[in-house]
């Protein structure tokens, strides 16, 4: 017995040794079986062209990839939760995921608003760069930790365009008293210019324009400009869309989903993200590009330019806007620091580069 007694505790521990190895792989055999089901809250409307298609493409991937181990179901704005309510979804675990835009939940963290867009700020490419490589996720993820989301970037439109007017816009008076839907910090820029900015859901858009309750609007760029038929409501349509150069969207997750996942679902989730993010700037450039042809040669509208000394102005007022709202909380200013200093030398990097390029490209050839 006595024997027993002290061999007892020996044979154990050989056992648990040498299961150890099989009990592992037993593990992950187990976890390669493993399906998860996952639901995806978007702020658009189901398909909705480009933002909508994203997410759809995401969870095809994601499905396609992890030989249908994790499989993803998108849900439009209002299937689920409404729009706006896709960041308390995600952060409650109703939803282990999400597809928005950061600059939504500034009544969250102020600093959120560096996520999306910023007026004057990084285009597209500049913002990709800022967030991997520029330490802008490293700040993100800090913003989300607390509601137990976790950030990645989920899309780009691109430069957007000014928006419809049935206004010229000839001087920085010409801004004074217009009405305009334009959302976010640009529409505080506007308001400092002197003019009355409008928040108005996509859908409205249209009959607002139309019927005069707003002198102008702007929303994403030809493709979906095109779609709406804003158009048939505005007589110019103007340009650049100094407000959202380069609007990343987001995919949202909740923190302990993703820490369930095995690593190669993990990895593959992560991936997926990095695809569609790219994937979406390509789709709209192309888009873009065939709407705006369609805009100008079928439908004859007027593309104008904002003057220079407009844009000027917006610009000024621009810095002013996002200074302040650096100053709300020290997570913003710390946000604020990485952005404008990545902003200041990656636009001295591309006036010799891109900039440099592209007008080069783009004069006449003699
Ligand atoms: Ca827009």
């Amino acid at each position: 017995m006595a024997f027993i007694k002290w061999l007892m505790p020996l044979l154990a521990v050989f056992a648990l040794a040498g299961c150890g190895k099989d009990a592992d792989n037993a593990a992950a055999g187990a976890q390669a079986q493993q399906t998860f089901k996952w639901k995806l809250v978007t702020s658009w409307p189901k398909n909705f062209p480009g933002l909508g298609t994203g997410p759809e493409k995401f969870a095809a991937m994601v499905d396609e990839m992890s030989n249908g181990r994790l499989q993803i179901k998108v849900y439009g704005a209002g299937q689920l939760v409404p729009a706006l309510e896709v960041f308390d979804a995600v952060s409650r675990g109703t939803a282990e995921m999400g597809h928005s835009g950061a600059y939504y939940w500034k009544g969250k963290s102020v600093a959120a608003q560096f996520f999306t867009s910023v007026p004057f700020g990084l285009n597209a490419q500049e913002m990709n760069a800022w967030i991997q490589y520029g330490g802008g996720l490293q700040i993100w993820q800090e913003v989300y930790a607390p509601f137990n989301i976790i950030p990645m970037a989920g899309g780009n439109s691109g430069v957007q365009m000014g928006g419809w007017f049935n206004k010229e816009i000839n001087s920085v008076e010409d801004l004074k008293g217009l009405k305009m839907r334009i959302p976010g910090l640009g529409g505080e820029v506007l308001s400092r210019a002197g003019g009355t900015p409008v928040t108005l859901p996509g859908a409205e858009l249209f009959t607002a324009l139309q019927t005069g309750q707003i002198d102008a609007t702007e929303w994403v760029g030809p493709y979906n400009d095109l779609a709406f038929g804003l158009y048939k409501a505005a007589k110019y349509y103007y340009y650049p869309g100094w407000h959202e150069p380069g609007s990343m969207l987001e995919f949202l997750i909740n923190k302990d989903a993703f820490n369930k996942l095995p690593k190669d679902l993990q990895a593959i989730v992560t991936v997926a993200a990095r695809a569609v993010n790219q994937d979406m700037l390509d789709e709209y450039t192309a888009s873009n590009n065939r709407a705006l042809v369609e805009l100008v040669e079928k439908h004859k509208v007027d593309v104008r330019p904002f003057p220079d000394d407009v844009l000027l102005k917006l610009r000024g007022l621009s810095d002013e806007v996002l200074k302040e709202v650096a100053a709300q909380d020290p997570l913003a200013q710390k946000a604020y620091d990485s952005f404008v200093n990545f902003r200041d030398k990656v636009s001295h990097y591309h006036s010799y580069t891109e900039q440099a390029f592209i007008n080069a490209r783009n004069k006449p050839a003699k």
